[in-house]
């Protein structure tokens, strides 16, 4: 998909948000969401999502909107910390099929980081799915944060 289209009332995060398939809830006010990846390629690797913009990526969002989002981003990633202590906090955000965006609602990528281990983001999804119990427990641990 590219950066123009049409936002599909049913695409994942959508899905999600409308509580008609499950995630790892991580925070949640009243214009946000946010919840663990369910491939993470780091071990905390967690997403915010607006939950009333129907913008599909970086261009179309409302400011308000991304104001809201980038908050929570900042909410997260310092709740993050304090439950894993990485050595580093990576933010990222991908617009477009070709810049490795999957699923068009827009979302913001927190990923922490330790020395020494590998940098690279896998375009596209890690590929590997997280074992839910674990994802559970991570979940728990960074909720405790807030
Ligand atoms: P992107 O490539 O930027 O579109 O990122 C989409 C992300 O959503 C990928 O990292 C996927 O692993 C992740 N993902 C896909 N389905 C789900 C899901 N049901 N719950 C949580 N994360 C998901």
């Amino acid at each position: 998909m590219s950066l123009d289209g049409t936002y599909d009332d049913a695409n994942i995060f959508a899905l999600i948000l409308q509580g008609k398939i499950p995630s790892m809830k991580l925070y949640e006010d009243d214009t946000t969401f946010a919840f663990l990846d369910i491939m993470p390629q780091t071990r905390g690797h967690a997403l915010v999502i607006s939950k009333w913009s129907k913008a599909r990526n970086l261009l179309e969002i409302e400011d308000e909107a991304l104001a809201q989002v980038m908050a929570t981003t900042k909410k997260v990633a310092t709740a993050i910390r304090k439950a894993l202590n990485p050595d580093g906090i990576q933010i990222a955000q991908f617009n477009g099929a070709p810049a490795g965006q999957t699923i068009f609602h827009l979302h913001v990528h927190i990923l922490p980081r330790w020395e020494g281990d590998p940098k690279g983001f896998a375009a596209h999804g890690a590929g590997a799915m997280a074992d839910k119990d674990a994802l559970q427990v991570l979940a728990e641990e960074i909720r405790a944060q807030f």
